[in-house]
């Protein structure tokens, strides 16, 4: 009899398991669906999916992104590229118009000793996803971090139409010679962060916004 027991709890464990098995596969594929990041994320634990890590600099995890880590294909900038750096995704993903300006402003820059480094470029959806998710963490709600970071989908840095520019000195001789290259500042709280505006070259920068919630383009 004992024996019979442990055959039939062993056939109903197995049972259970293929359930389980069963059901998680289906989670993950509808769960990776919507932004079908291809084919990576196939075979990744939900366990795994679900974690998001902060730690700065190592590959991190969003939710929905089906576990692929975050890198530099997705637009991640490590320290010390320039806008003539053409290894990043972030540099050579940008609006084509908008890195030509840049880079005829960095030459101008380089002869008055100034360095004109990328910390951030064209982004990818996931990206994007990951730095609302570590605003929302840091400034407590959605409302907050949209003060900040752009939610996902509305950010002209996935349409590789903005770029934010470091370090300090370079952000003050941009804000001071900017707009001759049609290279302006957009929001008052983002003095790094500059978009292409054709007509500033003879009309000068329009009105800055005093963050991005101001910005009719982040209304969803
Ligand atoms: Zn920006």
């Amino acid at each position: 009899m004992p024996l019979v027991a442990v055959v039939i709890a062993l056939a109903a464990a197995g049972v259970v398991g293929i359930l389980a098995h069963e059901s998680l596969g289906a989670f993950s594929s509808s769960a990776a669906s919507p932004l079908d990041t291809g084919s990576l994320d196939a075979a990744v634990p939900l366990s795994t999916a679900l974690q998001v890590r902060s730690d700065e600099g190592l590959p991190t995890r969003v939710p929905g992104s089906g576990g692929r880590a975050v890198g530099t294909t997705d637009g991640k900038v490590p320290d010390g590229v320039t806008i003539f750096d053409d290894h990043y995704a972030a540099v050579t993903r940008l609006d084509p118009s908008l890195l030509g300006a840049l880079r005829d402003a960095a030459t101008d820059a380089k002869g008055d000793g100034i360095t004109l480094f990328v910390n951030s470029g064209w982004r990818s959806r996931t990206y994007q996803e990951e730095l609302f998710a570590e605003a929302v963490t840091k400034y407590g709600s959605q409302a907050q971090a949209a003060r900040w970071v752009a939610r996902p989908g509305t950010s002209v840095h996935e349409a590789g139409k903005a770029v934010d520019i470091g370090g300090s000195a370079a952000d003050a001789w941009l804000s001071a010679h900017g707009a001759a290259y049609g290279l302006c500042q957009i929001y008052r709280n983002e003095a790094w962060h500059y978009e292409l505006r054709l007509r500033a070259i003879d009309d000068g920068c329009p009105a800055i916004y005093a963050d991005p919630t101001h910005d009719p383009r982040m209304q969803q």
